[in-house]
């Protein structure tokens, strides 16, 4: 079967941008091959030389910024201030992993008779299978480590956003990372996605996405005892504590989940609020909601772009039910995928707007009276990826982080993400951890070698 073309749109216009080729399973094989074969060299390569070409790709990357943003901005409908951030991050991502290089070593081992030593070798070529809300920062959450181990990488962006992975695989080139080492191959889920989740020469998955896909994928996998790394969704609290400092608490909550229009698995999509403190807050938090700026992307001054497609749009749109809106804020009219800010009142935990990934501009309000309720309403998610505690009580802030069943929280911060700090989730959020200092770990093999002393 021969390869075909598919269209690339602007969300924020609706305008085509670009086609772009959509690979069939034979060409995602051919693509595995030449990374088996580019494999046998690039684990070979000297480590302070692999060192070098992650730095030199961090350096080119970094040098291309203001491109790599504007494409994210037409392709996806980012803001041009998250996008020149998201661009950074791939750089950072790159820097932090090439210095993991020279010091990704084994140990040696205390035992009788010998001498026992562990050596940590790359596990083959990984695939990397990235979703279209973040394509740049988790695609490179993925390559950086996997190429500072020593393994080759096969990216499959998203079909709907393409195009700043494409122009990652060129820089990576122009940087020196040889051939084949790291290969961006488009196309749809069905076929390139799991054309590399069945091939039993890629060693790992790493995908992030929906629970339902990433399930499939684990069971795909556990035929072949393959490896993978699931970051999936999530229905994160921002918990708001009647010592907290309202002012910064309400006027962050919006950012923390209307941020990427909601389109963020991190998204604090359920804010609770202790009830003495609750009408004080939301008048705060309701000025907060109808200031976001919901504009043009591209403008310096945009808080909030479009939704994804039209389709998303509709799926966001099925979820809310208007007699249940306390207030919204404001959207441009078409074209485009625009949706406003919405937030949701008056819901039992029960409701799927309080249980479902909505993935996109809605936030629940629910009441709590005291610490344990606000903590059993947080784990009362089938997910676990992210969350909020605002506090001015550091014990409490502790104690509330503590039994959250969630992987990343933060206290008086929405912090979710740093390349130098390990990332993902419990329960259906996922399986394993990305980035911090222990993520090229995940990509080798620990072989355990015995010599003995006593011939
Ligand atoms: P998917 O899980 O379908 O897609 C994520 C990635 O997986 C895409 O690259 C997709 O390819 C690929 N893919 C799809 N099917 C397969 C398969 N069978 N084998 C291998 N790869 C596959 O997410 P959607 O885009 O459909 O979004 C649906 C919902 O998932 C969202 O509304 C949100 O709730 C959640 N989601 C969560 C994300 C997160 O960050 N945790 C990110 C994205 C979505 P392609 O799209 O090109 O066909």
């Amino acid at each position: 079967m021969s390869s075909s073309l598919f269209d690339v749109v602007n969300p924020s216009n609706e305008s085509q941008i670009s086609q772009v080729v959509r690979n069939t399973p034979e060409q995602t094989s051919r693509a595995i091959e030449r990374s088996t074969s580019a494999f046998a060299s690039w684990k070979l390569v000297p480590p302070s030389q692999r060192a070098a070409l992650l730095r030199n790709f961090s350096e080119t990357v970094r040098s291309h910024v203001k491109e790599l943003a504007d494409i994210e901005v037409a392709n996806s409908g980012h803001t041009i201030s998250n996008a020149i951030w998201e661009a950074n991050n791939v750089a950072d991502v790159l820097a932090y992993y090439s210095g993991s290089v020279e010091r990704l070593g084994g140990r040696e081992i205390p035992v009788a008779q010998g001498i026992d030593i562990t050596f940590k070798e790359p596990i083959g070529p990984v695939g990397i299978i990235v979703p279209w809300n973040f394509p740049m920062p988790i695609a490179s959450w993925g390559f950086g480590p996997a190429l500072a181990a020593g393994c080759t990488v096969v990216l499959k962006p998203a079909e709907v956003t393409p195009l700043t992975a494409i122009r990652l695989g060129e820089l990576a080139l122009e940087a020196g990372i040889p051939e084949d080492v790291f290969q961006v191959v488009t196309g749809s889920g069905s076929d390139v996605g799991e054309t590399m989740v069945l091939d039993r020469a890629i060693r790992k998955i790493v995908f992030t996405g929906s629970s339902a896909v990433g399930s499939r994928i684990q069971r795909l996998a556990a035929d072949q005892i393959k490896r993978v790394t699931l970051e999936l969704g999530g229905k994160s609290a921002n918990i708001i504590f009647d010592d907290a400092d309202l002012d910064k608490a309400a006027a962050s909550a919006p950012s923390s989940v209307f941020d990427n229009a909601g389109q963020d698995c991190c998204a604090r999509s359920r804010l609770l609020v202790q009830e003495s403190i609750y009408d004080k807050f939301m008048e705060r938090f309701e000025e907060a909601v109808k200031g976001v700026r919901v504009e043009d992307p591209s403008l310096e001054t945009s808080q909030m772009g479009p939704l994804i497609t039209a389709s998303h749009r509709e799926s966001v749109r099925s979820y809310v039910d208007e007699s249940l809106v306390l207030f919204k804020g404001s959207a441009p009219e078409g074209p485009g995928f625009w949706y406003p800010p919405t937030v949701i009142g008056g819901i039992d935990p029960s409701h799927r707007l309080f249980r479902e990934e909505i993935f996109g501009p809605v936030v629940t309000v629910t009441k709590f009276k005291d610490e344990q309720e606000a903590i059993a309403l947080a784990n009362d998610s089938d997910y676990g990826l992210s969350g909020s505690i605002w506090t001015s009580n550091l014990g409490r802030g502790l104690r509330v982080a503590r039994g959250v069943q969630s992987g990343n929280l933060s206290v008086n911060s929405h912090s979710s993400v740093r390349y130098s700090t390990p990332f993902g989730g419990y329960k259906m959020s996922g399986l394993g951890r990305e980035l911090g200092p222990d993520a090229p770990d995940s990509f080798c093999e620990v072989k355990n070698v015995f010599i003995s002393t006593e011939i």
